[in-house]
C-alpha cells in the first residue's frame, strides 16, 4: 500500500483531518468513520457523494464532494472511489443496537 501513503485526506473547506472516528451518520442510522470505505455505508451500502466536515471533533460543518477530500494522486483517488470495496458491517456502529 505504498501509494496510499501519498494521499492526504483532509477537509477541501478548512483543511480539518478526519481522526480516524465514527463521525458520519447514513440515513440508514448506521454512524461510522466514512473514509474508512470510501464514503459507503457499511450497512446499507448507500454510497455518499458529499462527505460533511463533522463540527463536533473540529470540522466545520461544510458538505464537499467526498472525492475533493482526497489529495495527492488524483487519477489513483479517483478509482479507488468509483471501486469503493465493501466493508464488514463490524465498521458500523449503531447507536441504539438492541
Ligand atoms: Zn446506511
Ligand atoms: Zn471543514
Amino acid at each position: 500500500m505504498a501509494a496510499d501513503s501519498r494521499i492526504e485526506i483532509f477537509c477541501p473547506n478548512c483543511h480539518w483531518e478526519p481522526d480516524g472516528g465514527a463521525h458520519w451518520q447514513c440515513s440508514c442510522g448506521c454512524i461510522w468513520d466514512t473514509f474508512e470505505t470510501a464514503a459507503v455505508c457499511p450497512q446499507c451500502r448507500r454510497r455518499w457523494r458529499m462527505t460533511v466536515c463533522p463540527p463536533g471533533p473540529g470540522g466545520c460543518d461544510i458538505s464537499s464532494p467526498h472525492i475533493d477530500w482526497y489529495h495527492g494522486l488524483d487519477a489513483l483517488i479517483e478509482e479507488l472511489v468509483e471501486e469503493a470495496l465493501p466493508a464488514p458491517v463490524a465498521v458500523c456502529c449503531a447507536p441504539n443496537e438492541s
